[in-house]
C-alpha cells in the first residue's frame, strides 16, 4: 500500500494499556513499512555501540530521558535506511507538543513529514483496568489477567503450579498515574494533529480484530473529514 514516501511517517499514539504495540506490528506490515519503536531503537543502538547509543547510554544508566535532539537523531537514522524508502511507522514519539514541533521541523529539513496519526482511543477506566489486571508466575514468568486470561486456579500458575504475583508497575495506582501522566502530556499532541487535519481516531475499546478492521478502513482512505476529539 503506497500510503507513505520517504521521510513521511504514520504516527500511532495511544494510551498504556491501548494495545499499541500489537496494532504498530499489524499497521507496519500491512503498509510494508518498517515498525519504528523510539525506545527499542534507542536499546538496540546502545547494545550495539553506535555513537548514537553511546551518547544515549549515560541518560539511559541514569534513568534520564534521553533528550529529544538524539532521539531525532535515532529515527533519522533509521529512516536512511533501505527498508525505509517507503516512510516508516512510528511508535512511542512524539509523547509531548515540543517532541511533534521537533519531529515536524526535523522531517520538513528532510522534505517529508507526518502523513498522518492514528489516536488509539481507549477511556480511562478500561486502560487502567486492563494494566492493573495482570499477574505473573513467580516461577516460570507466564503472565495472566484476572479478566482476559484467568488461570484456571486461582492464584496458581497453569504451566508450573508457581505462585502468582503483581509487579510493583502494575498496581492499581501506579498504572492509573502512568495513564494520567500520558493523556495529559499527550492529548495536547493529539489535539495538535486534529488542528492539521491529518488525526484519525480509532475506538479500542473492542477487540484486536474490530481495531485492526478500522485501522484498515483508515489508512484506505487517509483524506475524511477532520475528526475532533
Ligand atoms: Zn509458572
Amino acid at each position: 500500500m503506497g500510503l507513505l514516501q520517504h521521510d513521511q511517517v504514520l504516527l500511532l499514539l495511544g494510551a498504556p494499556g491501548a494495545g499499541k504495540g500489537t496494532q504498530a506490528r499489524f499497521l507496519a506490515e500491512t503498509l510494508g513499512v518498517p515498525h519504528v519503536a523510539s525506545g527499542d531503537l534507542l536499546r538496540e543502538h546502545r547494545e550495539r555501540g553506535t555513537a548514537l547509543g553511546r551518547a544515549a547510554q549515560g541518560y539511559m544508566d541514569r534513568g534520564d530521558l534521553v533528550p529529544d535532539d538524539l532521539v531525532l537523531d535515532v529515527i533519522a537514522d533509521r529512516l536512511d535506511q533501505p527498508d525505509a524508502t517507503r516512510g516508516a511507522l512510528l511508535d512511542g514519539f512524539p509523547r509531548t507538543v515540543a517532541q511533534a514541533q521537533a519531529l515536524d521541523a526535523r522531517l520538513d529539513q528532510r522534505g517529508g513529514g507526518v502523513r498522518m496519526a492514528v489516536y488509539i482511543d481507549v477511556p480511562t477506566e478500561a486502560l487502567v483496568d486492563r494494566l492493573a489486571g495482570r499477574w505473573l508466575c513467580r516461577g516460570c514468568q507466564t503472565s495472566y489477567h484476572t479478566e482476559f486470561n484467568p488461570p484456571a486456579v486461582a492464584n496458581a500458575c497453569d504451566v508450573c503450579g508457581g505462585e502468582l504475583y503483581q509487579r510493583p508497575d502494575d498496581k492499581r495506582e501506579v498504572v492509573a498515574n502512568r495513564v494520567a501522566v500520558y493523556l495529559s502530556d499527550t492529548l495536547p499532541v493529539i489535539d495538535r494533529y486534529a488542528s492539521q487535519g491529518i488525526l484519525h481516531c480509532v475506538d479500542g475499546n473492542r477487540s484486536i480484530d474490530a481495531v485492526q478492521e478500522s485501522l484498515l478502513e483508515v489508512v484506505a482512505d487517509p483524506e475524511p473529514e477532520a475528526i475532533a476529539v
